[in-house]
């Protein structure tokens, strides 16, 4: 989603639509380690940045009061000011980064959301979306709640501060059993981390720890930066509590069959991520490896797009024996900040990000591979770069099956009649992309990959919404059961 922000100097996010789904946010805790909780958090936060830049926010707790800061922009910007961070003091912090859905990126939606209800201070932040939220926001409404934000969650926090239980852990588990979504939350109260995964288990959420101090972050790659020992996954349907007495476990809901977010591992997190068990790396080269089983088409060279499709595509070289190469180099160094462009150098776009490296591609069959297709807008100025620089064939290798759906459970995906594999069979696809030929991998193929022996059609191994429109979680809101008044307002989410 396209979001023109006014800036400082006359900047603006997003100039250029990258055309790619995002990761919504990033969460991060770590209980009792004083006197860097909040540095840690900082650390922690900067390695889980591709799932969210357009804000970052940190609470800390120092035993007597919460401190908090919330900022626009990178985590590096946010937090590298000596005073921000002096002023985070304690042993306990947790932090988010936020990638903005939909209209602005205003400070009162970014994380954490902090309250202070009768039980004390309370702190959350959350990585997925609410599907009933709306439902749920009209109800609370209709009550007398006010609400601060536009973020569903929001949701959590009042029906935690209106439920009729009276510890923390029984009125979360009371909000909880109310929600319908994706949820991975981390929690800081005064005497507790709490990290909870929806019973799903659809986003991430590991356990870690550093010398002794217990950890919650979204990846395992937010606990190498700071040395940290991973321990475990949080399960789905788990709630951890981390207090002075230690790392206690409750399970108060209802079952659920295990759907984790299989783009995570196509695309979402980081390739040195160790997810559920599986490296992400490894998966992204087996992907590519069973694309290359696939649709083989004799070529030159392999040429990943950078830099998402490059574990895929030596995965694809490693299979096919065909020779991998850079053909196309990616400017780092293009933020999602820049300076206003005017319309005649708007349509360099792309080559701001990506260019072609004639020396690999002039006269050669190129199969290029890439994880995933969203518009097909990038692609097609990629293409259409690669031939420029002489290309002498183009093929197009896609690391995922088409993306035909929405997502609603976290991800930043353009409304469906925007998807390029909604409104196109696949050689509609390849001559709107202007390649050759064009080839996504089977969603047998990909759980294959996965280590799977291919989709369970009655029961799939994870959630595959957005390749094959089967939601694994009611959709309550999107099916009118929100306030359509109010949709508008909760079109910011997690
Ligand atoms: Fe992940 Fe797609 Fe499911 Fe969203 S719909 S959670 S992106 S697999």
């Amino acid at each position: 989603m396209q979001s023109f922000l006014p800036g400082p100097a006359g900047l603006v996010t997003n100039p250029f639509q990258d055309d790619k789904l995002h990761e919504e946010c990033g969460i991060f805790g770590i209980f009792g380690a004083a006197p860097d909780a909040a540095a840690h958090t900082a650390l922690g936060l900067h390695a889980l940045q591709h799932r969210g830049q357009e804000a970052a926010g940190i609470v800390s707790f120092n035993g007597e009061r919460f401190n908090s800061h919330r900022a626009l922009g990178h985590v590096g910007s946010a937090f590298s000011a000596e005073k921000v961070m002096a002023n985070l003091q304690g042993a306990s912090a947790i932090g988010h980064v936020r990638y903005s859905t939909t209209g602005e990126t205003i400070l009162r939606n970014v994380q954490p959301i902090f309250a202070e209800l009768v039980f004390g201070g309370f702190a959350i932040a959350h990585n997925g979306n609410l599907t009933n939220a709306q439902r749920l926001r009209r109800e609370l409404v209709s009550c007398g709640c006010i609400f601060q934000s536009t973020m569903d969650t929001e949701v959590i926090i009042h029906l935690l501060a209106t439920s009729r239980f009276l510890n923390i852990q029984d009125r979360l588990v009371d909000a909880l059993r109310q929600v319908e979504g994706a949820y991975s939350l981390v929690i800081l109260t005064q005497d507790s981390l709490i990290g909870v995964r929806d019973p799903h288990g659809v986003r991430p959420l590991v356990i870690g720890t550093l010398k002794g101090a217990p950890i919650l972050a979204s990846e395992t790659c937010a606990l190498d930066i700071i040395g940290a020992d991973f321990l475990r996954d949080v399960e789905p349907g788990e709630i951890v509590i981390i207090n002075e007495r230690g790392i206690t476990s409750r399970k108060p809901f209802t079952k659920a069959a295990h759907r984790f977010c299989i783009f995570e591992y196509i695309y979402f997190a980081r390739p040195d991520s160790v997810v559920e068990g599986t490296s992400v790396y490894e998966a992204r080269k087996r992907i590519g490896a069973e694309l290359a089983r696939e649709s083989h088409v004799d070529a030159d060279v392999i040429i990943p797009v950078p830099d998402s499709g490059v574990p895929a595509a030596i995965g694809y070289a490693q299979q096919s024996g065909i020779p991998f190469e850079l053909g196309i180099i990616r400017n780092h160094y293009v933020g999602r900040t820049f300076i206003e462009p005017t319309d005649q150098i708007r349509h360099l776009g792309v080559k701001l990000k990506h260019n072609a490296n004639r020396a690999n591609i002039a006269g050669r069959r190129v199969i290029m591979v890439d994880d995933s297709i969203v518009r097909g807008t990038t692609s097609t100025k990629i293409v259409e770069m690669v031939r420029e620089a002489g290309a002498r064939e183009v093929h197009m290798r896609i690391a995922s099956p088409p993306t035909t759906h929405s997502c609603f459970y976290g991800v930043d995906t353009p409304e469906r009649s925007k998807l390029l594999a909604a409104r196109h069979d696949i050689e509609g696809m390849r001559a709107f992309i202007g390649v050759d030929s064009l080839a996504f991998i089977s969603m047998d193929g990909l759980y294959r990959a996965m280590g799977e022996p291919g989709r369970d059609a009655d029961s799939p191994q994870f959630c595959d919404a957005c390749f094959s429109g089967d939601y694994p979680i009611a959709l309550t809101d999107q099916s009118g059961g929100g306030n359509a008044v109010q949709l508008s307002l909760l079109a910011e989410s997690a």
